[in-house]
């Protein structure tokens, strides 16, 4: 959850829409909004814009980068999308939860970007994978790049929370190779705690993809003092062991990486004090779920 005027409907609250030049290769989380401040569009052009957000055909990019053995198998393109409804105490990436901070990217202009690296992808095995922030907060714009990325043959995975999986149509699924699924806890007091939110959705959105025979890659972040448990992480294997598509599963050790750009955005850090894990801990996590039969890394 963001405490801005982000809407789960997936529209810009407020961004200014112009083209922007965006980096051919890379992208960086550190990229500031660009100097768009004092444009104003018009009434009728802001209108226009928003029904390009609904048609799918306008998106809010925060960043992408080339990849290589992370979202994903092989070389991969991650594009992170600006939107979270969660605010989940560790985020390292704070400045993606609000949708107005992102950028716009035309569909078609994401899918040309795409486009030149399909050979990369067929050497690697790699392919896209949608990140955020949290994909399904744009679905319309994501439906179009999942089915336009299928269209040229690319492996496709998006990295979501499941929040807002009832979002995510069975069309999409049908687009959709591979499922990162971020589980942030596995009882509801400390999934709130955690992110703001329910863990409900999560669960549901878990169980309608193994429904589906979806590939899903799970991962859990482990933070000392707040999601580190016993109680709590077995509730989350038991949910994941019941997965029957579940192919993996990474144990993320906590880090402080994310903490400047929350004093930045002025937004209050709350693990200021929280060291990472203890390898001990580590490995006690990592056994939970071992002991359930799933494949951790
Ligand atoms: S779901 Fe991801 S992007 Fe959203 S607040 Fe949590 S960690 Fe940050």
């Amino acid at each position: 959850m963001s405490t801005t005027a982000a809407t789960p409907s997936g529209e810009f609250t407020g961004a200014p829409v112009i083209q922007l030049g965006l980096p051919l290769i890379g992208g960086s989380h550190h990229r500031s909004s660009s100097g768009t401040a004092g444009l104003e569009l018009s009434e009728a052009a802001r209108s226009e814009k928003f029904a390009q957000m609904r048609a799918g055909e306008l998106g809010s990019l925060h960043s992408w980068e080339l990849v290589t053995a992370v979202d994903g198998p092989g070389i991969r393109m991650t594009t992170f999308l600006s939107g979270c409804p969660l605010q989940c105490l560790y985020c390292h990436n704070p400045d993606t939860m609000e949708m107005r901070r992102g950028e716009p990217i035309e569909a078609t202009e994401l899918l040309a970007r795409l486009k030149r690296y399909v050979k990369v992808f067929e050497v690697s095995g790699g392919g896209l994978t949608i990140s955020g922030g949290e994909p399904l907060m744009q679905p319309a714009f994501v439906a179009k790049i999942l089915s336009g990325a299928k269209a040229m043959g690319i492996h496709t995975a998006i990295d979501t929370s499941g929040y807002l999986g009832a979002h995510c149509t069975d069309e999409m699924l049908e687009n959709i190779d591979l499922v990162l699924l971020d589980v942030k806890s596995g009882d509801e007091e400390t999934y709130k705690r955690v992110t703001g939110r329910e863990l409900q959705p999560t669960l549901d959105f878990g169980r309608r993809l193994a429904a589906h025979g979806i590939e899903i890659w799970i991962r859990f972040v482990l933070v000392p003092g707040l999601t580190d448990a016993v109680e709590n992480v077995d509730a989350v294997a038991d949910f994941v062991a019941s997965l029957p598509t579940v192919s993996r599963v990474e144990v993320l050790p906590f880090h402080q990486m994310g903490r400047d750009k929350w004093a930045s955005l002025g937004l209050k850090y709350e693990l200021d004090e929280t060291p990472p894990p203890t390898p001990e801990l580590v490995a006690r996590v990592r056994g939970q779920f071992e002991a359930r039969g799933l494949t951790v890394y």
